[in-house]
């Protein structure tokens, strides 16, 4: 069945009791035992949850795996897959990462000795300088955010198995809709659900989903010991939110292709960032290993006294951190998603002050652009009035 099928149908023909189209919400922690020795296949729900298995069972076949776990957060969900590496571990991981993926990474798991170096994906040679004996994994994001770098999924998978590393891929921009990096290789995928699968800016969440038996198991035992798992409530909520994905993701597409290009016209900006324009230096390789485009992309201001006035004067399009809802949002990553990234990293990889990121939401593409060219006026005509 085709995706936008199988999306739409997420939880329907699971409740045989009633036939409920919609899965209902099991709020329940404990389940009687038939007797000593008997389980409904549903015992504490910290392990095993009705309303909890269908999302994971759902995300698991999304993203052409084997196993799916839904966990409380996107970065609960990456702490249960660093939960796989002791102490003297070492990973590879892109250089233009989320800022929290970030600091879990230099905050948190350098406590444990756990260590990483960060490194432009695209670049094997400089990947293969950086391998040791105990690197045990890559970690990639494509696209970056905000940057929009596109790493060749299928290349660093292949590489890193004749490595023996695991690759894990973290595909919250672009969603099974449009990548599903397993079929390129990938051992392991995270999400942030809080993005495009939930969708309406409502609920926090995270998934994972692993490819082969042991792997599995060995992540069945992280997800359950270390207890960050989603509620029934949210479950149920994140996957009403993913019957709707493959719409919204198209429409996001659409709009954010919309203002790209009419951004790319105007005086005030600099450069647009985003993979679906033909001269951006991954479009090949985009084109080449997903269906579609996020609906976010970043543009740099030719003045950054431009960042103030634009941020204060747009009005349907909120100044908010997130992305990948239904409602647009723009943010100012140096002082907010990124904050905790070092400067010198930051100015590597090209996070400075006059970079904007912009979540494209679904509304109309002319009202988008109507909001953002008045922003743009106002603030163009407040820098006149200080020369
Ligand atoms: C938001 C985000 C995360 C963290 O997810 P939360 O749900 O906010 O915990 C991880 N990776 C990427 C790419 C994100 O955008």
């Amino acid at each position: 069945m085709k995706i936008e099928s199988r999306l739409a149908q997420i939880g329907s023909q699971n409740e045989p009791v009633t036939g409920a189209v919609s899965f209902p919400i099991y709020q329940a922690t404990a389940f009687r035992h038939p007797r000593l020795g008997e389980s409904t296949g549903f015992d504490y729900a910290r392990t095993k949850s009705p309303t909890r298995s269908v999302l994971e069972d759902a995300a698991a076949q999304l993203e052409s795996g084997d196993a799916g776990f839904a966990c409380s957060t996107g970065m609960a969900a990456l702490q249960t897959i660093f939960a796989m590496f002791r102490s003297g571990d070492h990973l590879i991981v892109s250089l233009d990462l989320y800022g929290g993926t970030y600091r879990l990474i230099e905050r948190i798991l350098s406590k444990f000795g756990v260590t990483a170096s960060y490194v432009d994906t695209n670049d094997i040679d400089a990947m293969s300088q950086l391998c040791t004996p105990n690197t045990k994994a890559v970690l990639i994001e494509t696209p970056t955010n905000p940057l929009m770098m596109i790493t060749d999924i299928e290349r660093v998978c292949a590489w890193a198995k004749a490595k023996g590393l695991l690759t894990i891929v973290d595909n919250t921009l672009l969603t099974p809709y449009f990548q599903r990096p397993i079929e390129l290789g990938a051992d392991i995928v995270v999400h942030s659900a809080t993005k495009y699968l939930g969708g309406h800016n409502d609920v926090l969440a995270g998934l994972i989903v692993t490819k082969g038996k042991e792997l599995s198991e060995e992540m069945a035992f992280y997800h359950n010991s270390l207890g960050a798992v989603l509620g029934a409530q949210d479950s149920w909520l994140l996957m009403r939110g993913m019957k709707t994905l493959a719409l919204r993701m198209e429409r996001h597409q659409e709009n954010a292709t919309a203002v790209a290009n009419w951004l790319l016209d105007h005086e005030a900006i600099e450069e647009v960032y985003y993979p679906a324009l033909p001269n951006h230096p991954g479009h090949d390789v985009q084109n080449r290993q997903s269906s579609g485009n996020t609906g976010i992309f970043s543009f740099r201001v030719k003045d950054a006294r431009y960042v103030e006035p634009i941020l204060r004067h747009i009005k349907l399009i909120a100044f908010a951190e997130s992305l990948g809802g239904v409602e647009s949002l723009m943010t100012y990553p140096a002082v907010q998603t990124h904050a905790d990234i070092p400067e010198d990293i930051r100015r590597q990889i090209g996070v400075d002050d006059r970079l904007l990121r912009f979540s494209v939401g679904i509304e109309h593409a002319d009202d988008i652009i109507a909001d953002l060219g008045q922003a743009l006026e106002a603030a163009k005509s407040e820098i006149s009035e200080l020369r």
